[in-house]
């Protein structure tokens, strides 16, 4: 029987959630932030203590290491584990104060640094499975981070597992730590061929038992409208006003269908996110406003891909069964770096860690489901090694 100490994979989580790691939006560098190497330098000093010695970090920010493989069989596929070590933007990850409730037990929790910030069974059923276990929150004035370092957690506790019980059989297991997940660019400099993975496995999904291998397709539009700008006390029958004409463009959108508020499941969406009007290009004359509209790919639909490999996702769920959990099939109205991985020669469903209220000072995580996820890594492994 594989067991993982829900209270040791706490310790880790802590330790890690406590290194601000928010990567930048705004930012074109690689890594987007500085400050997401410090956690990765931490994460490679740990591989290496482990003994996990071809542990590196590129300038970029992804740390890569191997366990190798200790069977003797030698057609066993190469195995990815990956988790990213940003979080989102959208919440401070600043002096990160982690506090776990050792005992859960059941009642509201009033995050101590802001006492508006209420943690509750009614906004949060999910707290029902966890009383009498771990769970892990915020302070109140930043998310948490369990987006994604409890999949960091998870692979390092597992990574522990491997390294002290070399009679557990497995074939090559390759850890991946990537940045700027959280903006987008999670895999944009990532080198699938030092990685050397023919599968792999993000662990950054939410309940426990959870799986997902289908995601959204999505196509990013950028649409310019160029006005024509006059001094408005001379504009009669020249202005035309390039915001005014955004308005209308947006105010054309679909409404009551293809629009997120009013769908869910698998039905698709436009979604517009910003509108900039920039008032620099004087026209005198008036040619007359143009419209410029370029669209290009953001990430295709995993499934694709992993139809043609039906064994990962079957794989994971008979791990998911091994942990002793419920497999819950999933789709994500979104996309994943696991998206990506697929269409880049790596086909790369999604784990649970057990992340809750991602993004929000509202996060919090329960101690026996990261202990979850990382016997489902070990789990994954061996079965990988048995079938082939
Ligand atoms: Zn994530």
């Amino acid at each position: 029987m594989i067991q993982i100490s829900p209270d040791s994979i706490a310790d880790r989580f802590m330790r890690y959630v406590q290194v601000d790691t928010q990567s930048d939006p705004t930012s074109t560098a690689h890594p987007s932030s500085e400050k997401q190497k410090d956690l990765g330098k931490i994460l490679h000093r740990e591989l290496l203590g482990l003994g996990i010695t071809d542990a590196t970090t590129d300038e970029f920010g992804y740390v890569y290491a191997t366990i190798p493989s200790n069977s003797d069989k030698k057609n066993i596929p190469a195995i990815c584990f990956c988790a990213h070590v940003d979080t989102a933007p959208d919440c401070s990850g600043t002096n990160v104060k982690p506090i776990h409730y050792r005992y859960y037990d059941g009642n509201d929790i009033v995050l101590p640094d802001d006492n508006t910030q209420v943690l509750s069974i009614a906004n949060s059923p999910y707290l029902k499975e966890h009383i009498n276990h771990g769970i892990i929150t915020a302070s109140g004035v930043t998310l948490l981070g369990a987006d994604d370092k409890s999949g960091v957690a998870a692979i390092m506790e597992a990574a522990v597992f491997f390294m002290q019980n070399p009679a557990v059989k497995h074939g090559d297991i390759k850890i991946l730590f990537t940045p700027d997940e959280e903006v987008g660019q999670g895999t944009a400099k990532v080198d699938m061929q030092k990685l050397g993975a023919q599968f792999g496995y993000t662990l950054d999904g939410g309940e426990a038992g959870s799986l997902e291998d289908e995601t959204f397709s999505a196509d990013a539009a950028v649409i310019t409208i160029n006005g024509v700008i006059v001094h408005p006390g001379y504009a009669k029958d020249k202005l035309v006003n390039a915001l005014k004409l955004a308005g209308a463009v947006l105010d054309a959108l679909p409404k009551n269908e293809w629009s997120p508020e009013t769908t869910e499941k698998k039905q698709g969406f436009v979604h517009p996110t910003a509108v900039n009007g920039i008032a620099e290009k004087v026209v005198a004359q008036f040619p007359g406003a143009t419209m410029e509209y370029a669209q290009h790919e953001q990430y295709r639909n995993m499934k694709e891909v992993l139809d043609r490999y039906p064994q990962v996702a079957a794989y994971a769920k008979e791990a998911i069964e091994r942990a002793g959990l419920t497999v819950k099939i999933e789709s994500i109205r979104g996309g994943t770096d696991g998206s990506r991985f697929s269409y880049i020669g790596m086909p790369c469903p999604n784990l649970f860690t057990g992340m809750q209220n991602i993004h929000s000072k509202l996060e919090w995580i329960g101690t026996k489901d990261m202990a979850k996820a990382a016997e489902t890594i070990v789990h994954l492994s061996m079965i990988w090694e048995e079938k082939s």
